[in-house]
């Protein structure tokens, strides 16, 4: 973490080997991951890409997220989520595990799956309010708007 409140890359960085570590051990890292804080966004928490030229994986993450009043069970769920779609073959070298890659609530399942419900309840409860909070303009924005690419 740095100074003045706002989480750094190492930061990001650590917390991806953490979950890597302790709930996705069993998934190979077959190439170069990268993961890094992305724009501030309000409806979009965390992306992951794959880089063609180089076949290497970009983990983006909400830059809202640097900030320490942002919980780190939210960050975690975000990484998660995105290490989720890696796992099932979505910019990864992994082979696709489905078609789509939210379909029938299968990132859910799978962090359910892997020990991981609790960064679900957390981030589900979190959300909510954060919508809450939101400016009048979510009103006319059904929620479906807000999470995780
Ligand atoms: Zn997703």
């Amino acid at each position: 973490m740095t100074e003045g409140g706002f989480r750094d890359e190492n930061w990001l960085l650590y917390r991806l080997d953490y979950l890597w570590r302790n709930y996705f051990s069993d998934v190979p890292q077959t190439n170069r991951i990268y993961i890094k804080f992305g724009r501030q966004a309000r409806y979009r928490f965390g992306s992951i890409r794959l880089c063609y030229t180089d076949n290497s994986t970009h983990i983006r993450i909400n830059g809202l997220f640097k900030r320490f009043n942002i919980p780190t069970e939210i960050v975690d769920h975000t990484i998660a989520h995105e290490l989720v779609h890696y796992a099932h073959g979505f910019s990864s070298p992994h082979p696709k595990m489905h078609h789509y890659p939210h379909k029938g609530g299968v990132v859910d399942r799978e962090l359910y799956r892997r020990g991981l419900g609790g960064l679900v309840d957390f981030y589900n409860k979190w959300v909510k309010e954060y919508i809450s909070n939101l400016s009048l303009f979510i009103l006319f924005f059904p929620s479906y708007l807000v999470g995780n690419g």
